[in-house]
């Protein structure tokens, strides 16, 4: 059984938190990072985790990467369908990022620039690749991961869920060891705080979710931050 932390906070900035996450038995993981205007972006954001979690507790274990992209699919068409009934909608979209664990097997789907890291052995590493803009500029060589971090245009995703009928969803499955600790999280995490100091949190904190909050919101916090850790027993 993985050991779990989970923790969410509006940030210093923001007034509202357009963030969702959701923890659903057994063992499987959803964070969710709205956008849009009004409160566009939390309708789309709590669409989407409840939408993954009505159709998981129906279908059998395990959960695997088809399924997990099939719930983001769906979620599309239902978020779709909603901003084309309300005007004050329009627009709203939502990141989603999925991890499930089944034993020693994990399997995820994955939209937008919320991510899932892996510590593994004192290696920390990103799982996903983020759906952005200045993500595509390093991938083609443009520019730097470095110069990356602090790109004027970092906030423009490539995709969303809900904006767009045909979504390209990442999918993919692992093995898991034992001692693994996975992080699911939003973007008001990683801009906010090194991944360095993650990786040192993750190792050493009683609350890792907490303590990571709590180092995002003494850098700034400048939005909305979720976190999700599952260390693996
Ligand atoms: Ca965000």
């Amino acid at each position: 059984m993985a050991k779990i932390f989970q923790a969410t906070h509006v940030g210093k900035v923001r007034k509202n938190n357009e963030d969702a996450l959701i923890v659903i038995e057994p063992e499987t993981f959803v964070v969710a990072d709205g956008m849009g205007g009004a409160s566009a972006g939390e309708v789309a954001s709590q669409m989407l985790v409840e939408t993954v979690r009505d159709f998981l507790i129906r279908v059998p274990l395990p959960w695997d990467e088809k399924i997990l992209a099939q719930t983001i699919a769906l979620a599309n068409e239902n978020i779709l369908n909603l901003a084309r009934q309300n005007e004050q909608y329009k627009g709203m979209g939502t990141t989603a990022t999925i991890l499930s664990l089944d034993g020693y097997r994990a399997y995820f789907a994955h939209v937008g620039d919320s991510r899932i890291y892996l510590l593994r052995n004192k290696n920390f590493q990103q799982i996903t690749e983020d759906h952005s803009y200045v993500e595509e500029l390093v991938r083609r060589g443009d520019i730097t991961a470095q110069e990356a971090r602090f790109h004027p245009m970092k906030n423009v995703l490539t995709q969303a869920v809900g904006v767009i009928p045909r979504l390209y969803i990442d999918m993919a499955n692992f093995s898991v060891e034992k001692g693994d600790a996975f992080l699911l999280c939003t973007d008001g995490l990683t801009n906010m705080v090194d991944d360095e100091t993650i990786a040192e949190i993750l190792m050493s904190a009683e609350d890792p979710a907490y303590e990571l909050i709590e180092a995002a919101l003494a850098a700034g916090g400048k939005d909305n931050i979720s976190v999700i850790v599952a260390g693996v027993d």
